[in-house]
């Protein structure tokens, strides 16, 4: 039975390196759409300078081409009123005539002021707007190369964890059926690599000190055991550089 055992805990234990290492790779893959998204976040706050920038800048541009036909009808207005003034008959609608032109030049000279400030106004707009739209362009272009090198980095990292699941996967049809669903039902309730070593007494998983009589259990090999307090499984710590007592060099634990 020990025997079993012992070679169940290599089984964990080569399970447990390629779970820290799918782990690692996990922490970098998840790291990615974080990275994405402080990118994302600065050309975010560039677009709001840009589209406020371009939306006062229509209104400016809308405004001027509305004066524009204003003018027009102002222009229309004074022409037809001078006609009439050549038509009249009387003192009376002679005076009205001139009035009525008097009052549409007043007018249009009013619109003319307006004009010529929205034209300046609109200069420095379009000057506000050109500068927004080139720092919005240029942060897109340092955005989509983000982007891409995350995006290749992203597919590499999936590439190199399927292939490590894979082959954890292989390892694992090792395991007996007793310790394949225990290991199996710990992977599913803890978070990180959810075989651990204890060592000197203590799970390194929790850093907990485990009871005597269970630490004397797995290092004697008597079962599969878990941590009573984070629940992960437990495999004996290999020796630190124990020493082959006839070459004088470290043995591997073998
Ligand atoms: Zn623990």
């Amino acid at each position: 039975m020990s025997q079993g055992v012992e070679s169940q805990y290599q089984v964990l234990a080569d399970i447990k390196k390629l779970d820290e290492r799918i782990f690692r790779l996990q922490i970098s893959i998840n790291n990615i759409p974080v990275e994405l998204s402080k990118h994302e976040k600065v050309l975010g706050e560039k677009r709001v300078v840009f589209e406020e920038a371009k939306a006062i800048y229509d209104k400016h541009t809308k405004r001027l081409r509305e004066a524009e036909q204003e003018l027009k009808i102002f222009e229309d207005k004074i022409k037809k009123a001078e006609d009439k003034l050549m038509e009249v008959k009387t003192n009376d609608a002679y005076a009205a005539a001139n009035a009525e032109i008097s009052n549409q030049k007043g007018e249009k000279s009013k619109l003319e002021d307006e004009m010529l400030k929205l034209m300046a106004d609109l200069d420095k707009e379009t000057e506000k707007f050109k500068q927004s739209q080139d720092q919005f362009k240029s942060e897109e272009a340092v955005f989509n190369e983000h982007k891409q090198k995350l995006d290749a980095e992203n597919e590499t990292l999936q590439e190199q964890l399927n292939s490590l699941k894979q082959e954890k996967n292989g390892v694992a049809e090792k395991l007996e059926t007793a310790a394949a669903t225990l290991y199996s039902r710990v992977s599913s309730r803890v978070a990180g690599p959810p075989v651990v070593e204890v060592s000197q007494g203590m799970c390194t998983g929790c850093r907990i000190k485990i009871r005597p009589q269970l630490y004397n259990e797995i290092l004697g090999f008597t079962g599969v055991k878990q941590c009573p307090s984070c629940g992960k499984i437990l495999i004996p710590a290999p020796p630190k550089a124990a020493m082959d007592p006839v070459s004088g060099m470290p043995t591997n634990g073998a």
